[in-house]
């Protein structure tokens, strides 16, 4: 590894350097893939990777040794941050939603994240279409950073699905998705990225995950995050582990019942948060008070949105007793879980204090008040990754995480 310094690394090299199941050899992947994720100083790392701080100040000057990492200049031990040298490598992120698709890609050696939006899915059918869009996605993007297929390392992917934690297969889906989800995800990529392992998982756990790694969320010991888009899906990133329950149903906020006397909901249950704030069910209501008048009419969620930021006295107010149905919905939440941030996201998320204020009013009215009047109360913020929340969490997840044979469980 020595001779790092005349040839470029390569990433996919360097993490199976030492692939023993030694404790060192273990404890220099989980530092080495904790930096790759994000550059940090020894005390981040050592509470990122919940080594102590002995063992990461060891491992840091053996890889700085090998010229893997470099040791940024900076004021005092502490404020010194490890990166990796240059190394050709990539990480990819998916996020599968129910109508679009987002890849982020990042080359290992650099923080800036490239990242496309792929178009409207055709759903429904048994050839996983998106499959292939998706490769061709992030081959461009690799592309464009004069990178090639062999450079990927890791693949996370995350989908609109309950995903079992240990077998990683999806255990229900509630979106005209169904069929495509079937059989094992990990293996979906393999004729083109052979041998990289895909990490699995609900596309709202990786978003909680996304916020915690890079987003508002940085280091919150219990974040919940909300994502309310054309359906409401919910992470729990609980002292940096993505909780997923036995099943993988763990945050399915939007199937929370509301209403037992609401209407049915496509989960089959009845009067759930979604029937009451679901992105379609939202255009719908704007659309229902228009009825008989010569108005434009808003088609989609992103239309309301900014139709309410132009004062759109229905779609303002549509959006604020969306808030309130989430707030109340997000109290019984916190009353259980008790986290110290909640952050909402996804499409209304976007919409920023025209939902959140009333999210946070209703929320607050509901929850046990010791969590508001602690020195540290729970607070609800939006998103700071926006839509990108969770092809970011994906690529950090599988980055982060050493693959298995089986996905990694809670
Ligand atoms: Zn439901």
């Amino acid at each position: 590894m020595t001779s790092g310094r005349r040839r470029l690394l390569e990433a996919r090299t360097v993490l199976s350097a030492s692939s023993d199941s030694s404790v060192r050899a273990l404890n220099t992947r989980r530092v080495l893939r904790a930096v790759m994720v994000l550059p940090a100083t020894q005390v981040q790392l050592a509470r990122r990777t919940g080594l102590s701080q002995a063992t990461v100040s060891g491992v840091v000057g053996r890889l700085q040794q090998e010229g893997v990492v470099e040791v940024d200049e900076g004021e005092g031990e502490r404020g010194k941050r490890v990166r990796v040298a240059p190394m050709r490598g990539a990480a990819v992120g998916i996020e599968v939603g129910h109508d679009r698709l987002i890849v982020a890609l990042r080359r290992i050696d650099n923080e800036e994240v490239l990242h496309q939006g792929g178009n409207r899915l055709v759903v429904g059918r048994d050839d996983r279409a998106w499959v292939g869009e998706a490769v061709r996605l992030i081959d461009d993007l690799l592309e464009s950073t004069g990178m090639v297929a062999a450079d990927v390392v890791s693949i996370g992917l995350g989908l609109p699905a309950a995903v079992d934690p240990r077998r990683g297969r999806v255990n229900q889906s509630v979106t005209a998705m169904k069929e495509d989800l079937r059989g094992n995800p990990a293996t979906w990529f393999e004729e083109h990225y052979p041998g990289v392992p895909v990490v699995v998982d609900n596309e709202a756990n990786f978003a909680a995950y996304g916020e915690y790694t890079y987003g508002v969320g940085r280091d919150a010991e219990v974040l919940l995050f909300v994502k309310a888009s054309t359906g409401i899906g919910a992470g729990l990133v609980i002292g940096g582990t993505v909780f997923r329950g036995r099943h993988g149903f763990a945050g399915e906020v939007g199937h929370l019942t509301m209403d037992p006397n609401g209407l049915v909901c496509r989960c089959g249950n009845r009067g759930c948060l979604e029937t009451l704030v679901s992105g379609p069910r939202l255009v719908e209501e704007v659309r229902q008070a228009y009825r008989g008048h010569r108005v434009d009419l808003p088609m989609t969620l992103a239309g309301l949105i900014e139709r309410a930021r132009a004062h759109d006295p229905v779609c303002v107010r549509v959006l604020q007793d969306a808030g309130r149905n989430i707030g109340l919905a997000l109290a019984r939440v916190c009353n259980i879980v008790n986290p110290d941030l909640v952050v909402l996201g996804g499409e209304l998320g976007e919409a920023g204090d025209l939902v959140r204020k009333h999210a946070a009013r209703d929320l607050e009215r509901n929850v046990l008040t010791g969590m508001l009047e602690h020195e540290h109360p729970v607070v609800v913020r939006v998103s700071e990754l926006g839509l990108l929340a969770g092809p970011r969490g994906a690529l950090a997840f599988a980055l982060s995480n050493e693959p298995t044979a089986q996905p990694s469980s809670f």
